[in-house]
């Protein structure tokens, strides 16, 4: 075949500029979509010789890519199908350009153009994002001679006969000055194990040296062809092939260096839509930040993303692990994602599945499922919180963890604590402490009467709360330090005053004038002698408010921001010192301390006030 000079079938005068500008963020993705050609020719290959129609030997089918730092070029070889003079006339200078040029008229007036995603399989064409020039030498499995092509990023090519014999395809990419850095080994090594590690077909790159022996039994090195891809990872294979110890060695290899993880997910899905892949549940601590981007998303064993927010819901995230779906549109932006028939398709099925996991740990394990509820729950509540209909499914197992470190289902624990916290509209008064440390005295003043206190002390438990309350209307959730916990029991509301009314009305005007007016309402109760004798508690409503709005919550809450604290100072008219009070000389000095005490209960006493309180003690020793 003589030279022959053509133009690329395009009315753009130069394109290549107009290209390079829009994936100026995502110029490495050219070495995916030339190795992702290379693979698919060469599955094109496999499937004609196990079909018989190939005519001679399949022979080594790795893809190998080389880089010359000198001539500045990368190189990517296949043995697939290669390509006759007319289908690359036919795909790369008409249908390759074409749909390039198509892309280019979609996207020109889309705003900040440049952010749309880089995965729109722009293909052989990428390859001018990164090269002033590019070649193709490339030889049909059909019996017709081999071709070299070269187009140096205008829109004119060359095409020539070449005198390849293998079968094959070799892309040459001679790479651009402002593009020299993926002339490079190292560059070409790390893009490889981020985007070809477990593509389908060896991917040779490099040599290593490995220890052999000869045949005198004697230790020699060998220098070897590298393969740098595990063609065959745990989610393209069937559960049944796969033990424990499998998934266990496919995590360490997706994160060396990490605990095992709790449990996983192997999921399997050819319709509605194809989706496979392992979700692993990572060991979370309780100081845990949320570990973003461990999910990495692929398109049949091509990587594509770690970043996969839109796609897997937000409460999922905490999970590691591969999703390989070719369903998952990969050329739009990220917003259009989330309203993508098949996206919600895919994320309703994983938020099945992980619900589905944890219902049967729970039921035929559960004594493994409460040993692992430190990491669950956090994620179960967080995903009951965030999706009604995982809300639904995990309300059964979602579990409660008192101050002893018992866990209940809600079921359960109402039968625990029924009998007794009951208010006065026959809710059930769930108390809770948020921080067993500073809330002792609350806690110990509960148990003493026989109540129950779970612990939420995660910062996801505010929300919680919240939220269960909203969905179950017979419950009402107490912190310890609430007011309504005196008022919760029957038994305490009968408990009478020793104190006339005279003299009750005396003890409420002597307390008010001696304790600050702004933000304290002085009240009186009689609880029992052995309760504290003033104390401090908390409208339950304000101060999740105070707490929210200190949380940065923003909108609704911002107001609260300036808003003084506010509390009852509950004086209890049944202990003895209510009435030693009455009778006293020194009211003002026994409210300060009475008021101070109950402060310092509450870890509200500080600076200047709690040094005066020391020194008072001090004085009085
Ligand atoms: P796509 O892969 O999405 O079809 P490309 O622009 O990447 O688009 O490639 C266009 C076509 O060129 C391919 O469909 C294929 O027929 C052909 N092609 C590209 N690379 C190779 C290769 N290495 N071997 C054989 N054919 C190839």
């Amino acid at each position: 075949m003589s030279t022959q000079k053509g133009k690329i079938n395009v009315n753009t005068e130069n394109i290549f500029p107009i290209i390079k500008k829009f994936l100026y963020s995502d110029h490495e993705i050219f070495l995916r979509e030339l190795v992702s050609n290379a693979v698919d020719a060469t599955q094109k290959v496999k499937k004609l010789a196990s079909s018989g129609e190939l005519k001679e030997e399949l022979g080594d089918i790795a893809v190998e890519i080389k880089v010359n730092k000198e001539e500045k070029t990368v190189t990517i070889s296949d043995k697939g199908i290669g390509m006759t003079a007319e289908e690359i006339e036919k795909y790369i200078n008409q249908v390759a350009f074409s749909s390039a040029e198509e892309f280019i008229e979609k996207f020109k007036n889309v705003d900040g153009g440049i952010n749309i995603i880089g995965h729109f399989g722009l293909g052989f064409y990428s390859a001018f994002m990164v090269s002033e020039k590019v070649e193709i030498i490339s030889k049909s499995f059909k019996n017709e001679p081999a071709v070299k092509w070269s187009c140096d990023g205008s829109p004119e090519f060359e095409m020539s006969s070449s005198d390849k014999i293998e079968r094959g395809t070799d892309i040459i990419l001679h790479i651009s000055e402002e593009s020299i850095e993926f002339a490079d080994e190292n560059k070409i090594g790390d893009l490889l194990n981020k985007y070809c590690k477990f593509l389908p077909i060896p991917i040779k790159f490099g040599q290593e040296e490995i220890t052999e022996k000869d045949a005198e039994d004697k230790e020699i090195k060998v220098k070897k062809d590298r393969i740098i891809n595990n063609p065959t990872p745990a989610w393209t294979l069937a559960p049944a092939d796969l033990k424990d110890e499998d998934y266990l060695n496919f995590y360490r290899e997706l994160y060396p260096f990490t605990e095992d993880p709790l449990f996983w997910i192997h999921l399997n899905v050819d319709f509605p839509f194809k989706l496979t892949g392992i979700l692993y549940f990572p060991k979370l601590k309780k100081t845990y930040e949320v570990q973003k981007n461990k999910i990495q998303l692929y398109s049949n064993q091509v990587f594509v993303t770690d970043n996969v927010e839109q796609i897997v819901p937000e409460y999922l995230m905490m999970m590691h692990g591969v999703l390989d779906s070719p369903d998952i549109p990969l050329n739009v932006s990220r917003s259009y994602l989330q309203s993508d028939s098949n996206v919600k398709k895919i994320t309703a099925h994983i938020s099945k599945k992980v619900a589905d996991k944890l219902g049967d740990l729970f039921k035929n394990d559960r004594t493994s499922y409460d040993s692992k509820w430190e990491s669950i729950g956090l994620f179960v509540k967080y995903g009951m919180i965030s999706d009604d209909k995982f809300y639904d499914r995990a309300k059964d197992f979602c579990l409660y963890q008192n101050i002893e470190k018992k866990l209940f289902t809600l079921e359960a624990y109402k039968l625990q604590i029924e009998a007794l916290q009951l208010d006065k509209n026959g809710k059930i008064v769930v108390l809770y402490s948020t921080d067993q440390e500073s809330q002792d005295a609350y806690i110990q003043g509960a148990t003493k009467k026989g109540y129950d206190v779970l612990l939420f002390d995660e910062m996801i438990d505010q929300h919680f709360i919240q939220h269960m309350e909203s969905k179950n209307g017979d419950y009402k959730f107490s912190r310890v330090d609430a007011d309504t916990f005196d008022k919760m029991i029957e038994k305490d509301e009968t408990l009478i005053s020793v104190l006339s009314s005279e003299e009750e009305e005396a003890l409420k005007k002597v307390f008010q004038e001696n304790v600050p007016t702004e933000g304290v309402h002085v009240e009186l109760k009689a609880l029992s002698p052995d309760d504290m004798p003033v104390m401090i508690t908390k409208n339950e409503f304000m101060r999740r408010m105070a707490d929210m709005s200190k949380l940065g919550g923003g909108g609704m809450y911002s107001f609260m921001g300036n808003m003084p604290e506010s509390f009852n100072l509950v004086v209890n008219t049944n202990h003895p010192i209510a009435s030693k009070l009455l009778q006293a000389t020194d009211k003002v000095e026994m409210i300060k301390n009475l008021y101070d005490l109950a402060l310092l209960q509450q870890g509200m006493l500080k600076g200047s006030h709690l040094t005066a309180f020391i020194n008072r003690s001090v004085e009085s020793i």
